[in-house]
């Protein structure tokens, strides 16, 4: 059997809206109001210029924050902005940065940060692999950083802070990559978000990155220009050829999520739903759908979990493909099942691979 596209539960690139693929579909033809293809508009053209207009306009709308913010739109992904924010803010510092080390991406973020100065692991989960988050009696946040950076949601091990970290005299920095506008997040009390499109909303190619206008201005001075987020600011994102294509989905994403959807809150009631179908199904056989992770941090966006044996684990993703499921397998480096439910993944979808997962369990005889 064919796979069928509204049942991808990849970990990212993720699944889009039906809405916004056909409009994609119609764009790569004739963009509606020019008549070109997306894929051959120029982007000094007025019609370019409008998109991200109007896309810095729903972001910061979706996010609640004003024009003291800007709102980024990036090339090299959430990788880029591991090396980019210490860079900024770190390199010359006589003291250390905070950072958290919870899951495989904030690990990524740690060694680039390390490059550029002082950093202070203010917790990690690596000798409990990862099964859990810190509870705020771990956390003891020093005052003087520089910063303090954490994810938000760890998209590999399936852990999600359902809390604000940090205090509110040192700036909070925060990869939002598998997370970002799946919830409200109380923007206005970080400095700096970031996030890729590819999990939450839209193709690769493009990072948003919503900064407070006063931290790009005291960020340090002679860095590459293309790194510096003033060169970019100041360009309102089109310094240089940007993604035309990818940044033209990520809007109709945006219009999406306020017209159809109605904004970030009705969108976490529904990512509530979605995610309590499976978490309900796991908890009923936990000695079955075994989670990955202490159950408070659980993630609303990837659901991870583990079968009695690596052999029914072969079987689950086996059977799940020939039932027209994709992107179930875990993450390379830590195996087992994983089910991405990101923003587009409807409530009808998570339906069915519950009752997937139910037949499955009742067939196997445990
Ligand atoms: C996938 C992911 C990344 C990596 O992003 P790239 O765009 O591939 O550089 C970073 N952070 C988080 C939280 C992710 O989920």
């Amino acid at each position: 059997m064919e796979l069928d596209n509204a049942l991808n539960f990849s970990g990212g690139p993720g699944v889009l809206p039906e809405s916004v693929l056909t409009q994609t579909q119609e764009a790569i033809f004739r963009v509606p109001e020019t008549g070109l293809s997306v894929l051959g508009i120029s982007h000094r053209s007025d019609w370019f210029a409008a998109v991200v207009a109007e896309l810095e306009t729903n972001i910061r709308q979706l996010l609640d924050v004003g024009t003291d913010y800007q709102v980024l739109l990036l090339q090299g992904g959430a990788t880029q902005q591991f090396s980019m924010v210490p860079m900024a803010l770190l390199r010359n510092s006589e003291t250390a940065a905070d950072y958290l080390h919870t899951g495989y991406w904030s690990g990524k973020a740690l060694p680039e940060a390390r490059r550029e100065g002082p950093v202070r692991l203010l917790w990690s989960g690596e000798a409990t692999e990862f099964r859990r988050l810190p509870d705020e009696a771990e956390l003891e946040y020093a005052a003087s950083a520089p910063y303090l950076h954490y994810v938000s949601n760890e998209t590999v091990e399936g852990l999600q802070f359902h809390r604000l970290l940090g205090r509110d005299d040192v700036p909070r920095i925060c990869d939002m990559s598998s997370d970002f506008l799946s919830r409200p997040c109380e923007a206005e009390r970080f400095e700096l978000i970031y996030a890729h499109a590819q999990k939450n909303i839209g193709p690769a190619g493009v990072t948003v990155v919503v900064a407070r206008n006063s931290l790009i201005e005291r960020a340090n001075h002679d860095l590459p220009g293309f790194l510096d987020y003033r060169t970019h600011a100041q360009a309102h994102s089109i310094y240089n050829t940007p993604p035309v294509f990818a940044i033209y989905v990520v809007l109709l994403v945006t219009r999406w999520l306020l017209g159809e959807i109605g904004g970030v809150s009705a969108m976490a009631r529904i990512n509530q739903s979605k995610a309590a179908l499976l978490y309900g199904l796991m908890d009923v056989h936990p000695e079955f759908y075994r989670s990955r992770v202490r159950a408070q941090d659980r993630s609303l966006m990837n659901v991870t979990f583990n079968l009695p044996t690596p052999e029914l684990e072969q079987e689950f993703l086996a059977l799940a493909s020939e039932a027209g499921f994709s992107g179930l397998g875990g993450h390379r480096s830590v195996g087992g099942i994983r089910a991405s439910l990101y923003n587009a993944m409807t409530l009808q979808s998570v339906e069915h691979l519950a009752n997937f997962m139910a037949d499955f369990q009742r067939k196997s005889g445990y």
